[in-house]
Parts: C-alpha cells; structure tokens; sequence
C-alpha cells in the first residue's frame, strides 16, 4: 500500500459494482476520494470513467495502492473468494477491508480472525435505505468492528449514510439480517392486507394513506407499495433472490441462537416458494404480484394486471 501523505484522502479500492456499489462509488469520487473499482462485468468496470473513478483488471489491481478496501458483493462466499484473492496477490497489506455487502455474521467474525493473521483488520458495514440510499447518501450503515479500524473508516462510510455503531466484527451483518427479516415479513403481511381491502372493495391509496398514519406502517406501506407495487414497475433494484438469502441468515442466526422463530422459519418458506417460481432477476417487491395471484388462484399468471392499474403481464 502506498503510504498517504499527511492531510490527503486515502485512495479507496471500491469491489463490486451493482445497483448500490455503482452509486455508492459515484458518491465517493464527488466527496474528492480517488477511487479504483473492480467488478467481474466489464462493462460495469467500463461505466466508472463516466463518473471520474478508475477501473481495474482485478481486485487486486485496484487494491494495490488503496488504504481502503471497500467490498458490495451479493453474498459472503463470494466476498471470501475476493479475499483470497487479494490476500494471494499479496495486495492488502496495512489496509482495512470494510465488507459492506450484506454478509453472513458467523462467515464474518471467521474472516475477520483470519484476517487479523495477516494484521488486517475487517470492518463489516452492511447498509439499509436501497438504491435511492445509494444515490442520495442517505443510507442507515451499520458498523461492527474494532474502535481503531473503524475509526480508520468512518470518515470515508459517512460520506455514504449514517453510520450506527452496532458493536464488535459481525455484529453488523447480524443487525442487517435481521433487518431483512422484518421487511421481508413485513412486505407479505402488507400484501396480504391490501389484496384483502381491495377484495373487499377498498381502495388501495386510502388503505395506504391510512396505514401510513396508523400503527400498521413499515417500510412497506410507506416505501415499496406506493413507490413499486402501485405504480406496477416492481424495479426497487432490490433482487428478490438477494433477500432471500438475508431472511436465511437471519432465521439460521435465529436457529443457532435458539431464538424463537416460528413466523421467521414460515416467511422463508414462503418467500422461498415465490423465489422457485419467479423468473430469476425478479425484483423483490415481485412478491406482491406474487401474493395477488394466490388468493385469486391465478399463480402461475401471476403477472396478471392488478385492479390498481398495474404493469402488463408481458411488461
Ligand atoms: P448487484 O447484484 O446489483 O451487484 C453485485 C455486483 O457484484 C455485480 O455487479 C456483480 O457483477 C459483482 N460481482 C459478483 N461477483 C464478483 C466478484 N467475484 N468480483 C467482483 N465483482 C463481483 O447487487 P446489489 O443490489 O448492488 O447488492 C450488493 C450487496 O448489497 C448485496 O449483499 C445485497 O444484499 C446488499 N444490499 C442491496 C440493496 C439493494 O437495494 N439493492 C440494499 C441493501 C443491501
């Protein structure tokens, strides 16, 4: 790694490059960090110039002269295949790997011990607020680590949200899962509500309107109905299959804990039925479309058009 001279912005090393990692990097370079990124898709790497920000061949390419690793993968193996990698090309030596994407906690206290073999520190750093988050800096960032590395990093992750120390290695991931959990729910319980109002001969604005000052809002009622579901563009940028994965962390935390999670444990199941049915790539508010069509007995037209005006089945 290339020592900083005093007073300059570490160079950020920026792996993963998707619906948030791609706004997330936008956001840096605006903050005046110079930032390198890697992603397997070439065009994504191909699309940093626009923004100011370099591309590079590898991970380890852009991990070379950066004090900061910054990861937004899907899941943890893949943020350990990324980590062997640099660790093989020898390219993270005196950085602070901070894992953003939202990882499995006990996968991530494992590397970070791992890690500290090396004397490289891991921050986990899993974020809520979603695309628009992203974009905005306004993203909730929830932090877990050592008070050293994180205070390494925190200059750099506020740029991106509200950072919420959360506590030691892992315990970030743990709080994101478990996040995910509750909207997860959250979504299918809304769906089940509205497509009851509407049978009944509601409408869904009013039932939004009121639940939304009402003790039965969440980020359901106030974000992803109105915002994807009722519009009928279901593009959140949020993949049904990336949730999935986060409800399984939070119900295994739950099962290794021996916590209760009798409601949890029935989610999963049905998010994962929906999941098996669903094109691959589905957004994950895909579900409410998904939950229209069981009650009506229509599941496999699940794209039926919604009474609200939503989009075309072919759309
Ligand atoms: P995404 O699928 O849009 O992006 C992931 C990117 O990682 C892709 O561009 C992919 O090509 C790249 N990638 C995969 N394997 C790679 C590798 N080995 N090396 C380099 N790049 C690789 O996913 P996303 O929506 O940006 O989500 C990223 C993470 O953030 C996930 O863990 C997700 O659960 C979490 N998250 C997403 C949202 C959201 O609204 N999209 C919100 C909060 C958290």
């Amino acid at each position: 790694m290339a020592e900083p001279t005093a007073g300059a912005l570490p160079s950020v090393a920026f792996v993963g490059l998707g619906n948030m990692g791609f706004p997330m990097v936008s956001r840096l370079v605006s903050a005046g960090y110079d930032v390198h990124g890697f992603d397997v898709s070439p065009d994504a790497v191909e699309r940093l110039e626009g923004i100011g920000a370099s591309g590079a061949a590898s991970a380890a390419a852009a991990a070379a002269d950066a004090g900061v690793i910054i990861l937004m993968l899907p899941n943890s193996a893949i943020v350990q295949s990324v980590v062997d990698d640099l660790l093989a090309a020898d390219a993270v030596a005196g950085s602070v790997i901070v894992d953003m994407s939202s990882s499995e906690p006990l996968a991530t206290r494992a590397l970070a011990a791992r890690l500290a073999d090396f004397d490289i520190a891991l921050v986990d750093a899993p974020v809520s607020g979603g695309v628009t988050g992203a974009v905005n800096g306004t993203l909730t960032i929830m932090v877990g680590g050592d008070d050293a590395a994180v205070e390494q990093v925190l200059p750099i992750v506020s740029e991106l949200g509200k950072p919420v120390r959360t506590g030691s290695v892992g315990s970030g991931h743990a709080i994101k899962a478990l996040n995910n959990l509750l909207s997860a729910t959250h979504l299918w319980a809304t769906s089940e509500a509205m497509e009851t109002g509407v049978a009944f001969g509601l409408d869904p604005e009013v039932m939004l309107a009121v639940f939304n000052t009402s003790s039965g809002r969440s980020g359901s009622t106030q974000n992803k109905w109105p915002n994807f579901v009722l519009p009928g563009s279901y593009d959140s940028g949020f993949g049904l299959a990336l949730m999935l994965k986060d409800m399984k962390i939070a119900l295994g935390l739950a099962d290794s804990t021996h916590a209760p999670h009798a409601l949890s444990s029935r989610a999963v199941e049905l998010w994962s039925t929906a999941a098996a049915e669903l094109p691959p790539g589905a957004d994950h508010t895909e579900v409410a479309r998904w939950v229209a069509a069981m009650g009506s007995g229509e599941r496999a037209g699940y794209a039926a058009p919604r009474p609200w005006g939503g989009a075309d089945a072919d759309a």
